[in-house]
């Protein structure tokens, strides 16, 4: 594969469809996904746009959250992860990773559908770090059912808790200890405006994500913090072959984009740098789509 920065057609730049079935019950591991993701562990260059910044990424373990830890490692930030403890494998390569960009890491193995976690968790990270800049609202829940008939009360109710509630929790425990020039950055998704039919508790709580995150940013901005939304198209993650989608759309996954192939997670990776960087300073309260084309209104 040639350099990420090299100029080229960027429809051929990673892996098209078709892809082996490769089930995995969930959370499933990102190590264990044929092709491997590009989380930019060899591929993301920083340039120290994060110097001394204090970061949470929740589901830091894999995919766009561990794209995001890199990435906010590399550009010179302490990092944070939060995930399910069955995900320890993954964590631990991402805990290595930023400890090798001589910064400090935390884990945090938990369940987010818990409140209590969810407030011992941001403080653990305040305690670790010495206070917290940065809060990237990541980890997801998305388990297809075919017909609305099958998707059970336990489903909803863990879909809300992990999308939604836990979000809630999450930044309310935060939001006290953010000082001016902090951003808060949540992963809502096309689904949003865009829902397929086989993921309506999911679709939910995506457009709820977006909602949430517009509102706060026009609370917060009152304190000099920023918040944004990234929404991303089919991206090459553990989350679609452990139950996000059946197995023969993992086979063809992204084929329906006009890439001709889904995203890699280190392709959002830039996005989230932006957004949690002063680079972004006038940019609050806004959508960022990464979707292969697809578009997000
Ligand atoms: P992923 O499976 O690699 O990451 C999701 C993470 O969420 C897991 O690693 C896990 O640590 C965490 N998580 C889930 N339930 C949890 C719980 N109860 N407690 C603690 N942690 C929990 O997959 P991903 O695709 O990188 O997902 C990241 C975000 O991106 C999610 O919000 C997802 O909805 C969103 N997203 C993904 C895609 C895609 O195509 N992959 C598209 C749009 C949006
Ligand atoms: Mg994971």
């Amino acid at each position: 594969m040639t350099d990420r920065l090299t100029m080229q057609d960027p429809r051929a730049q990673y892996p098209q469809p078709p892809f082996p079935e490769q089930p995995q019950p969930a959370p499933g591991l990102a190590r264990e996904m044929d092709p491997t993701p590009d989380h930019g562990e060899t591929s993301y260059k920083g340039s120290g746009k994060l110097a001394g910044r204090k970061a949470l990424v929740t589901g830091g373990d894999s995919g766009i959250g561990r794209a995001a830890a890199i990435a906010f490692a590399r550009e010179g930030a302490d990092v944070a992860i939060s995930y399910l403890a069955d995900e320890e494998a993954d964590a631990q390569e991402v805990v290595r990773l930023i400890e090798a960009d001589g910064r400090k890491a935390i884990a945090l193995p938990g369940d987010i559908v818990n409140e209590d976690w969810c407030r011992r968790m941001v403080g653990e990270v305040v305690a670790g770090f010495g206070g917290l800049d940065l809060l990237v609202i990541n980890a997801g829940r998305q388990q297809y059912r075919k017909s609305v008939e099958e998707v059970s009360s336990e489903d909803f109710d863990r879909t809300l808790k992990t999308n939604l509630y836990a979000l809630h929790w999450i930044a309310q425990a935060a939001v006290p200890h953010l000082r001016p020039g902090s951003s808060v950055i949540t992963t809502a998704s096309i689904q949003a405006y865009d829902p397929s039919a086989i993921l309506l508790d999911y679709a939910t709580t995506k457009a709820g994500i977006v909602a949430y995150t517009k509102a706060l940013a026009k609370q917060l901005i009152e304190r000099g913090v920023r918040a944004n939304v990234v929404a991303p198209g089919p991206i090459w993650t553990v989350l679609q072959p452990s139950g996000g989608q059946p197995q023969e759309k993992v086979r063809t996954f992204g084929e329906g984009s006009v890439f001709g192939r889904p995203g890699q997670p280190v392709e959002l990776a830039p996005v989230y740098v932006l957004l949690a960087s002063q680079e972004g300073s006038y940019i609050n309260g806004e959508v960022y789509g990464v979707t292969g084309g697809a578009g997000v209104a």
